[in-house]
């Protein structure tokens, strides 16, 4: 690393161990996104979290490699690692977070136009604007160019009709970025397809929530009426939006494998304090042989998949992740599950716990996240297209025959 580099880290650690509230230290690692997702529909109401968010804003520390008109801190790409790398070793959330930041912006810096940058960017580095993502549809999910979306030009509008399904958090977000069918006619499915930027707000959106067994659900159905929104909200080139698309998921496939990846060492560390509280074991060897087998599997895959991260990341010349996004999203989603399996193994009966007496908090909070972690080898596609992906794009082995 260079001086420059290391003078940075200074600098950055420095500031984060001055300025994130001490109440948040250690709370960074759950949910597949991590801190302040902000929005005008936010009621975040704890005091440390927003001292942490205007702290961040004030330094331009919120999007720090975005360029520094549009509320970002003109940072490089290895100083903006540099400054994760400070968060995350105390495990401090990030002071915004959220679609916009980690998978909508990046993209709109690049593909967008200088109105749409300048309408949309400072907001979502200020976490007063959440996005969410309308790419599913009832018949498109992994075959997601089969989406059918309809938006057609009338003067100088554009007009939506149909359904968006699994719209995570549509019901406490402003804005949606969608993918559109633009053209029916063209000749594959992939092309004839528009990203569109569409306000909640607008007359003819109804979102849906979806409610789970459990009570709590992120999802949502949306739906578009006759939706009416400028024809200047078109990102990039007409009809030639599936770029664009597969843009968003390569951040966010390497953003939730970045989310997965707490300090090193964390997952078999957790699992260890857990097994010592449930199975009362003293300080010292963990004499199971089968557990310290399983225990020292999830360590050396952690390793294994921080080692990963890090190369990656060093090596990723532009701010757009590449198809080895998707192994950090298998490996990341595999790692998480396998930590949570493991932690509900050695907690017995005590993992049942669902709601009332016998069961502390963070039992009852383990055996949620356990089961959300279910979801991570789903979402944002699931692990047979991320390995279709790597054997393809990665690997450049042959299509296999149809
Ligand atoms: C927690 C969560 C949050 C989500 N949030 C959003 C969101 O905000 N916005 C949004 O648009 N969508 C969202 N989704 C939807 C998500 O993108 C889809 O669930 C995912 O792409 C899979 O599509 P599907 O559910 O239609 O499954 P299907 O496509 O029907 O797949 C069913 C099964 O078949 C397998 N399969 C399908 N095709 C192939 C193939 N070619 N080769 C091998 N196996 C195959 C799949 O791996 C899967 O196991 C979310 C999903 C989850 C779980």
């Amino acid at each position: 690393m260079t001086d420059d580099l290391e003078a940075f880290r200074a600098e950055a650690r420095a500031w984060v161990r001055e300025n994130a509230p001490k109440s948040l230290w250690g709370t960074s690692g759950s949910g597949p996104f991590d801190g302040y997702w902000g929005g005008s529909k936010c009621k975040e109401t704890n005091p440390d979290i927003l001292r942490w968010r205007d702290l961040a804003i004030e330094k331009s520390w919120t999007a720090p490699a975005w360029p520094k008109e549009y509320g970002g801190g003109g940072l490089s790409r290895e100083q903006e690692n540099i400054l994760h790398e400070e968060m995350k070793a105390i495990a401090v959330p990030r002071p915004v977070a959220g679609q916009g930041l980690a998978m909508f912006g990046p993209v709109l810096l690049e593909y967008g136009n200088d109105a749409q940058r300048a309408q949309h960017l400072p907001g979502i580095a200020r976490g007063q604007v959440r996005w969410c993502q309308g790419y599913s549809e009832p018949n498109a999910g992994s075959d997601l160019a089969n989406l059918q979306l309809k938006a057609v030009h009338d003067g100088d509008e554009l007009v939506l009709n149909g359904q968006k399904v699994w719209t995570s958090h549509a019901d406490l977000s402003d804005w949606i970025y969608c993918l559109t069918r633009t053209d029916p006619n063209a000749p594959k499915k992939q092309m004839g397809i528009s990203v569109i930027l569409v306000d909640l707000d607008t007359p003819g959106i109804t979102v849906r929530r979806i409610d789970l067994i459990s009570g709590y659900s992120p999802f949502c159905e949306t739906f578009f009426d006759n939706v009416r929104v400028p024809a200047g909200n078109l990102v990039g080139v007409e009809n030639e939006g599936w770029t664009i698309a597969k843009a968003i998921l390569g951040h966010e496939r390497a953003s939730i494998g970045r989310s997965i990846a707490r300090q090193p060492g964390s997952a078999q560390r957790e699992v260890v304090a857990r097994a010592r509280k449930h199975l009362a074991l003293p300080e010292g060897a963990i004499p199971d042989p089968l557990l310290r087998d399983e225990l020292a599997a999830l360590g050396m895959l952690e390793e294994a998949f921080h080692l990963t991260l890090g190369r990656i990341q060093q090596s990723a010349e532009s701010g757009t992740p590449g198809p080895e996004g998707s192994i950090t999203k298998i490996v990341g989603s595999e790692l998480k599950q396998r930590r949570f399996e493991l932690g509900m193994q050695v907690a017995g009966t005590q993992g049942l716990g669902w709601e009332g007496p016998g069961f502390d908090e963070d039992d009852l909070q383990y055996t949620r996240d356990w089961l959300r972690s279910r979801a991570s080898t789903i979402e944002g596609g699931s692990s047979e297209i991320q390995k279709n992906i790597v054997s393809k794009r990665v690997l450049g082995l042959p299509e296999g025959k149809k």
